[in-house]
């Protein structure tokens, strides 16, 4: 009896022994884990494990969004208990996770392929797919992804080889949420439009100082953010994903630059996103976005960890308060559709207050700074086995740098068609009029523009000074009207007040508007500046105030005669005219 007792026993171990194993199975190891947490796998490893993932289970669907310019799939899973994988079908809370935007920094695929494969194959945290439908990107910038080696990140304590940052064409894909500049951003803006996710999550790795946390994070609280979704992510979300991180052995803090840079002493800073990035893009879409950096000096075992513990927890919070951050942006959604928005100044971008601050303890490293006798630059030496907790200032106060009065609707004439195109990409709803139209528009001209030297992001960026005016302007059949009237109205602002840093102008796409493309003959300006100048008596005070102003200029004839041709009636109407147009009510217009 004694031994029939024993023996249920060890069957029962043994039945026990062989589940665990089942549920731990070494096949279903990562190409990450089997490198002892050393290594991250290449594109083909990295798109076979998502296939396998996909046959194994039938809440994952495996698909690609788009195509690269080298010719690879963009790589997509989607995890949803009832099998609903397309936008239409799926009514949970929807989360798109990506990765590998910067190649050189995997940890989010590393992460999230044992999170999934976790929920998927070993069952736990299963309860999340009730509430929740996953997207996943494990690899956005494939291309830059395969420019693979060991000396790609030269801040970063491995893996051992890792991907490029920039995509072939040498474009940071995380520059160019707004411009869509990169064919791979083209077709991000088309999935991330189609779903409408509720919440989304970018992965990096960060460069920058020393300092004792594994993970810092931004996401937008500081006035980019609709107001009621502010505070459920600084009441609800920040504070139950900061608490989980401390217990999980990882407190984190918002991603903060310093005064000074690598100088931690000298005070923090932290500012609104502009569009341009994928958190201050989403937060103009009243969607939370959160960028999630691991930091770069730890280990990428425990970066990992760190990243695959915030986004666990984050699914957590989402799934028990999916339907509120749901309501949350119907809210922000219908707001920014009504007229409400324009009746208040409205921010083209935001900067950090120099003077108001708060203090807060920051978790950092001892370190020294001496003079290199190499370059007779400072040379800082981190400790970071000498942890120290500064109280240090945070300037995060951010105020709008530019703000204007929102119109009812833009045109956009239907000559600037790469205007039109990239507007497209965002699932911007435009309605194109049938006939050329006469109408009275608000726009702008433009004076003393001037543009960046070198090149950022293939542009040459323009500031200059925005002069409101109001005009009658034609526009052919096939200019596109943009109502306001519309959720996406904050974005097809920043796009089109030439004064946000988002706007096409800023990134040069009206360059051509600023040339001079009608030149006079001197021996024919000549005769005319002096008829000019003795029929006008303003025009002649205006000469003398001009050459007074800048003697340099006027001593040069070409630009003397030149002056003269920009004020004659041969002159250029639309040179240094925005040629978008606000209209201010747009039940006068007929299309
Ligand atoms: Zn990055």
């Amino acid at each position: 009896m004694r031994l029939r007792k024993l023996q249920l026993l060890f069957y029962l171990f043994f039945i026990l022994t062989v589940s665990f194993i089942k549920a731990q199975d070494p096949n279903w190891e990562t190409y990450y884990e089997k490198s002892g947490f050393l290594e991250t796998p290449r594109y083909e490893q990295t798109v076979e494990f998502c296939q396998r993932l996909a046959d194994h289970s039938p809440v994952v669907h495996y698909t690609n969004f788009g195509v690269s310019p080298q010719g690879r799939l963009l790589p997509l899973l989607i995890v949803d208990k009832d099998g609903h994988f397309t936008p239409e079908k799926s009514s949970k809370t929807v989360l798109l996770i990506e990765s590998g935007i910067h190649p050189g920094e995997p940890d989010g695929k590393d992460a999230v392929l044992m999170l999934i494969r976790d929920i998927v194959v070993h069952k736990k945290y299963n309860d999340l797919l009730e509430n929740i439908t996953i997207l996943f990107i494990p690899i956005f910038n494939v291309d830059g992804h395969e420019r693979f080696g060991p000396y790609n990140r030269i801040n970063q304590n491995g893996p051992k080889e890792m991907g490029w940052r920039t995509t072939a064409q040498n474009l940071n894909l995380n520059r160019d949420f707004v411009k869509a500049d990169a064919p791979e951003m083209q077709v991000w803006l088309k999935l991330f439009n189609e779903w409408k996710p509720h919440f989304f999550i970018d992965c990096h790795s960060t460069d920058g100082a020393d300092y004792q946390y594994t993970i810092t994070y931004m996401i937008e609280t500081l006035g980019n953010m609709d107001n009621n979704l502010t505070h459920w992510l600084s009441d609800v979300y920040e504070p139950s994903v900061s608490k989980k991180m401390v217990e999980s052995g990882f407190p984190t803090f918002p991603y903060v630059t310093f005064r000074q840079w690598h100088d931690i002493r000298s005070g923090l800073r932290t500012g609104a996103a502009p569009g341009m990035l994928s958190q201050g893009y989403c937060a103009l879409l009243n969607r939370p976005g959160l960028l999630i950096e691991s930091h770069m000096l730890k280990d990428y075992k425990t970066r990992v960890e760190g990243t695959y513990n915030m986004i666990l927890y984050t699914m957590n919070i989402l799934s028990k308060e999916g339907d509120k951050l749901k309501d949350l942006i119907d809210k922000a959604d219908n707001y920014c559709a009504s007229a409400e928005l324009r009746k208040e100044p409205f921010p083209l971008g935001f900067r950090i207050s120099n003077t108001d601050s708060i203090m807060v303890d920051f978790k950092g490293v001892e370190y020294d700074i001496s003079t290199s006798d190499l370059t007779g630059g400072p040379w800082f030496h981190y400790y970071p086995e000498r942890p120290i907790t500064y109280s240090l200032p945070l300037f995060n106060k951010n105020i709008p740098s530019a703000t204007t009065m929102l119109p009812e609707a833009y045109i956009i004439p239907a000559e600037w068609t790469e205007i039109i195109g990239r507007i497209k990409c965002h699932g911007i709803a435009m309605y194109p009029v049938r006939e050329k139209i006469n109408i009275e528009i608000e726009t702008y001209v433009f004076e003393n523009p001037v543009w960046s030297i070198m090149p950022n992001e293939g542009h040459h960026n323009v500031n200059a000074e925005a002069i409101p005016v109001i005009m009658k302007r034609e526009f052919a059949a096939g200019s596109v009207i943009i109502p306001m009237d519309q959720p996406s109205a904050r974005l097809i602002a920043r796009m089109l007040e030439p004064k946000s840093n988002d706007s096409f102008l800023y990134w040069g796409f009206f360059n051509a508007i600023f040339e001079q493309k009608e030149y006079a003959e001197t021996y024919v300006m000549e005769p005319l500046a002096r008829k000019m100048l003795n029929n006008d008596e303003t025009l002649r005070q205006e000469f003398e105030e001009a050459k007074q102003k800048n003697p340099d200029f006027f001593k040069q004839q070409w630009n003397i005669l030149n002056w003269f041709y920009q004020r004659s009636d041969y002159r250029d109407h639309n040179k240094n005219v925005y040629p978008v147009g606000r209209i201010k009510d747009l039940s006068t217009i007929v299309y």
